[in-house]
């Protein structure tokens, strides 16, 4: 019994009683026809003795109508879609439904109203066959579109399809503003630069997927022993996960935006952009400096000024009475330099109550946003003057911008920006170049030593290991107090070319917050002490009275041991001494030389007198001799003092020539 017509194969599904089960198939026309001829299109009928009698005037008006299918009018019963499709080949329905007819093979029983009756068996027939027939379309246009699509002169085009899989398996849930700002003491994001043109040109593969709002996959291509490529998935989660399409402004709303109002009552906070040099520091903190145009309005550091002079309009701060201040200097190689004044260096002091004094920095009153681009303007430039590429230097130094609330001139509030050195040079102990080797190691140091001061701040630590580099030490303050608050944002490039400086990062800002946010690790053992300040203080002062940058440091190996050998320790050590100790001599020498001009001028006193006729020769020779004995000890001082750092200097070559001469890991 023909069930139905399938216009797509040209077909028809049958169905037959078999041993009292239904069965059913289907069989194309042409067999059809060739069985039956009788059915088969007008002209094609070969003329046989079983011929039914001819046509009867039914059938000659449907023939005509076959001529022109579009026009016929739908079977009242039916509905749209089947009548479009039986409408193509009314002809042949017509026929088969007129002539019951008796074929070799099969009987075809044409009853018409049957196809309306179809059995379960036929309709999973016919759907098994559609799905089979969809599927093999599908993956035939697959595989036309990927031929076309292959393009062999990629490299790594094999990742790149089994990356593309993988993205089409996922379920995508990016950030929407919609989404809740929480609020975090502290907060670690992630933020995906777009691929730059020089990836896009040598046809880098973007490896970095973030399929929701704090999730963060890395597809890292690996080999098997056999050669044969596969990939690596790495998920990681923050606080926040953004993609290559999110704009500052949208950053800024989810990081630094909540950490404006922690200032305005009386707070600490702290926003850092942690990463490798070129994925995108400058860019988020900064704000856009690609091309000829330098707009640093869409930096975090102009939107948190932008937000700090809308909040002073607040009545509530308003009648506080508020002054702002910004400060923008720069740390490099464990010295600070100020950018506001034509990068003066500057000494970092701590004073009797521990408090931490950049020395002689410029706090530049503003009282507009405006102002405060034109000082990030100057700083910017000044940083930069004089190198021959604005990444060559600042992947070297990490720059802090301040915005400082003061009433009748008393802190209330600060807010650092820091766009951090680049991750990517971990201690380069095996350069043969000392500056090289101290730069390398103060980075590695001072990033080691922000994220046990982070880690710190979030389990309410009594001591945080500051002292350790100049970065925490002028921070210090804000990593204290239970109403400091603080943002990394761990920048990553999405190219696989930085697949393991992007992973780097990746695992150590999740170190600063997977160990803050883990309660229970923190209840472990000894409970937290909280508001321990006064205890902090005391112990400050037993610290302070042996080194307390070395007793900073040996605590931050002893925190991370993993990255920091004992030799590297022992580098770090002298490298530490070192700076510790040309800071030093500077100072002596130059109050011995400001002493000299002194000698110098009691000296030509002395002289003078001797041209008089009758001067004291006693009193001469008891004054020369007092100035030589004042001018030995205190030459002989700073002479030892020197000798004593060009032994730490050489001390410091032989430290990092026991380090393995492989390069160590980045953070
Ligand atoms: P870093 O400071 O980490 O060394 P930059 O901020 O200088 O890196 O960024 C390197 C390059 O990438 C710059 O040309 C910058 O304009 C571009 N860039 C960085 N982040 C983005 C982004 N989110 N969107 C577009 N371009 C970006
Ligand atoms: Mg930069």
């Amino acid at each position: 019994m023909v069930t139905s017509l399938n216009e797509d194969n040209e077909s028809v599904t049958v169905e037959w009683i078999e041993n009292g089960d239904t069965k059913g198939k289907e069989i194309d026309l042409e067999s059809i026809f060739a069985l039956n001829p009788d059915v088969a299109p007008d002209e094609e009928i070969a003329p046989s003795p079983e011929t039914p009698p001819p046509p009867t005037p039914t059938c000659v008006k449907v023939n005509k109508i076959a001529k022109n299918r579009r026009t016929i009018a739908p079977t009242k019963n039916d509905a749209p879609s089947r009548d479009n499709r039986e409408s193509k080949r009314p002809f042949y329905k017509e026929r088969l439904l007129a002539y019951p007819v008796n074929g070799s093979r099969v009987t075809v029983s044409l009853v018409f109203m049957a196809a309306r009756r179809k059995s379960n068996c036929v309709k999973e027939v016919e759907k098994l066959q559609e799905k089979r027939e969809r599927r093999r379309l599908q993956q035939q246009e697959l595989r036309e579109k990927r031929a076309q699509e292959v393009d062999t002169t990629i490299p790594n085009y094999e990742i790149m399809y089994m990356i593309r899989d993988f993205r089409a398996s996922l379920d995508y849930r990016p950030l929407t503003t919609a989404d809740l700002i929480e609020e975090h003491r502290i907060c670690v994001c992630v933020r995906k630069r777009p691929l730059n043109k020089k990836e896009l040109s040598m046809k880098d593969l973007d490896v970095i997927t973030i399929p929701s709002k704090d999730v963060v996959m890395v597809h890292e291509p690996k080999q098997k022993v056999d050669l044969t490529r596969y990939l690596e998935n790495q998920t990681f989660r923050f606080d926040y996960a953004f993609d290559d399409s999110t704009t500052n402004e949208m950053v800024y709303r989810f990081t630094a935006r909540p950490l404006v109002e922690t200032i305005f009552e009386r707070g600490m906070a702290t926003c850092f952009a942690y990463g490798q040099t070129g994925s995108g520091k400058t860019h988020t903190m900064g704000g856009d400096f690609s091309g000829k145009n330098q707009d640093c309005s869409k930096g975090i550091y102009a939107l948190a000024a932008r937000d700090v002079f809308l909040m002073l309009k607040k009545p509530n701060y308003k009648k506080l009475d508020l002054q702002v201040y910004a400060t923008f200097f720069e740390i490099y190689s464990g010295k600070v330099f100020d950018l506001l004044n034509r990068k003066a260096k500057l000494r970092v002091l701590e004073d009797g109550k521990q408090q931490v004094q950049v020395v002689g920095l410029q706090e530049k009153d503003v009282k507009c946003t405006e102002e405060v681009l034109k000082l990030i303007e100057v700083g910017n430039s000044c940083r930069t003057s004089g190198q021959t590429s604005a990444n060559a230097h600042s992947s070297r130094s990490h720059a802090v911008f301040q915005i400082i609330l003061r009433r009748k001139g008393k802190m209330h509030g600060k807010f650092s920006l820091i766009d951090l050195a680049g991750n990517e040079r971990g201690a380069d102990t095996s350069s043969a170049d000392r500056q090289t080797r101290l730069e390398g190691a103060e980075i590695n140091k001072s990033l080691l030593a922000l994220k046990e001061c982070i880690r710190a701040l979030g389990r309410n630590k009594p001591h945080t290991p500051f002292r350790a580099s100049k970065l925490t030490q002028v921070l210090r303050d804000s990593f204290i107090g239970e109403n400091s608050r603080t943002c990394m944002i761990a920048t990553i490039s999405p190219g696989m070319t930085s697949c393991e400086n992007t992973l780097n990062t990746l695992r150590y800002a999740n170190r600063v917050k997977e160990l803050t946010v883990d309660t229970n690790q923190v209840m472990e053992g000894v409970r937290p002490t909280i508001h321990a300040v006064d205890q902090l203080d005391l112990l400050d002062e037993d610290w302070l009275s042996i080194s307390p940058q070395r007793d900073d440091l040996k605590l931050l190996c002893e925190q991370n041991e993993e990255e920091v050998s004992p030799q590297l320790f022992t580098f770090h050590e002298a490298v530490s001494q070192l700076v510790e100790m040309e800071e030093q001599v500077l100072e002596d020498h130059r109050a011995v030389f400001q002493e000299s001009i002194r000698w110098l001028e009691d000296e030509k006193v002395l002289l003078e007198m001797t041209e008089e006729v009758d001067y004291d020769v006693e009193s001469y020779a008891t004054q020369l001799e007092q100035i030589l004995d004042q001018k030995i000890d205190i030459l002989t001082e700073l002479r030892d003092k020197v000798k004593s750092f060009r032994s730490t200097l050489q001390e410091e070559e032989q430290a990092s020539k026991q380090i393995n001469p492989k390069r160590p890991r980045a953070l």
